[in-house]
């Protein structure tokens, strides 16, 4: 499949397709398709990647020139991602600050801010963790009990985040803190840029199902930042929160499509190898998981064409995430039957092939960026007009 935008992005694409071939080669080449929003794998490998995108003018498409970005729009941005999922090319180390962060900055931060944070980003010399969750805040986010206080020039941060992905190597934390004491839920919350290389910053690693040290916990005991450390307004973050989820929400499932399409692709081939075609119950799942990710692709052109058109995906992005989530865990359990006791091999020598890995992490799938049952929750109550949840 072809994304064609006419003649200027097309000679956008020509550019970037020769950079590709000309860079994605040696050990970078070897590690194609390596990594994942929540996969550690080979993160030197692929930081050293980050950089050489780097160098090459590729990380921040439509981010500003003056912040280090290309300046170019929309459209290069999705030939980008497109193009760059189509070679397969490792998964970037830094997409947190990258999808994320960087966009909240440019949509919200202050002029001091988006200078000093986004050139390091683009340069990939410092690494960034989201600190929203909590122990007792999770799918209910406005639960955050972690806290910041005035003191003089600085912010004194208090408490305790989980599930912060890559927390390990972050230089910096954007954490969702209380600044009003007496406030409550939604209220009272602000979004807070927390260097991580402190005395009152503990970061503890948390084994992930495949092995690594994905995600982290992370203790604040008397933090310091700087007052002017807070993006948006005091006491406006879970505005500010909610903007970088509907990011992650609308624009990160663009790529990940083609990588269940290689996937699929892969389970057909090993059903062939495994003679698996002739058993009709296996056939019949198999052409399930084959529609499933022709779905995804066009749900992901219907994103597409929204995001071009100036509108913001909005509920479909809900739907998108639900599918998407759910039949990559299927296509998993699939895979691990296909392969027999191959799948099932696992130990501490014993480095777990792709597919195990891939299926192993798809479990988290419907967990972060919005549970399955949150998901739903939005899908009854914003599309289909249906009684609110009650609330805590
Ligand atoms: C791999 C991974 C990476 C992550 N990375 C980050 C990160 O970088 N930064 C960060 O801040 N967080 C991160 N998270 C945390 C993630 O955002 C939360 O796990 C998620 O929001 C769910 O919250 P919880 O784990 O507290 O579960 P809970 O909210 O306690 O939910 C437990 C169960 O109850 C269900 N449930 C909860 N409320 C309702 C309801 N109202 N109706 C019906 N069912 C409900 C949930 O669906 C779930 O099944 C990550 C999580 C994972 C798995």
């Amino acid at each position: 499949m072809e994304l064609d935008f006419g003649p200027a992005v097309r000679d956008f694409r020509d550019e970037l397709r020769d950079w590709l071939a000309e860079h994605l080669v040696g050990e970078f080449a070897a590690h194609r398709g390596v990594g994942g929003p929540t996969d550690g794998a080979a993160w030197d490998i692929r930081l050293a990647w980050d950089r050489e995108l780097s160098a090459g003018n590729w990380l921040g498409i439509s981010w500003p020139q003056e912040y280090g970005g290309r300046g170019l729009g929309l459209l290069e941005e999705i030939v980008f991602e497109y193009e760059y999922a189509r070679a397969n090319a490792p998964y970037r180390a830094t997409g947190n600050a990258l999808d994320l962060l960087g966009p909240m900055l440019l949509a919200m931060g202050s002029e001091e801010q988006k200078k000093r944070f986004l050139p390091p980003i683009l340069a990939v010399e410092e690494l960034w963790g989201q600190g929203f969750s909590e122990p007792g805040a999770g799918s209910d986010l406005a639960s955050v009990r972690t806290r910041a206080e005035r003191d003089g020039d600085d912010w004194v941060v208090n408490g305790q985040k989980v599930w912060t992905s890559f927390g390990i190597h972050a230089d910096w934390l954007y954490a969702l803190v209380r600044t009003d004491p007496d406030s409550q839920r939604h209220k009272g919350l602000s979004m807070l840029l927390v260097p991580a290389d402190q005395p009152g910053v503990d970061i503890r690693s948390i084994r992930n199902l495949a092995g690594q040290d994905e995600f982290a916990e992370v203790f604040f005991s008397d933090a310091r930042t700087g007052a002017d450390m807070v993006v948006g307004e005091v006491g406006q973050g879970w505005r500010t929160a909610m903007g970088t989820l509907g990011i992650e929400r609308g624009t990160t499932l663009l790529p990940q499509q083609l990588t269940f399409e290689r996937e699929a692709d892969a389970l057909i081939e090993l059903a062939r190898e495994r003679g698996a075609l002739h058993d009709p119950m296996l056939r019949r799942r198999i052409v399930d998981a084959w529609i499933s990710v022709r779905i995804m692709r066009t749900t992901n052109m219907r994103t597409v064409a929204e995001l071009v058109a100036g509108r913001t995906p909005g509920a479909q992005s809900t739907t998108a995430k639900l599918y998407a989530s759910t039949r990559h865990q299927q296509l998993g359990h699939l895979a691990m039957e296909l392969a027999g006791p191959a799948g099932q091999i696992i130990g501490e020598d014993y480095e777990l092939d792709t597919r195990q890995r891939s299926f192993l992490l798809s479990l988290a799938e419907t967990i972060y960026g919005g549970s399955s049952e949150i998901q739903r929750n939005i899908i009854g109550e914003q599309l289909l007009g249906l009684p609110k949840d009650p609330r805590p």
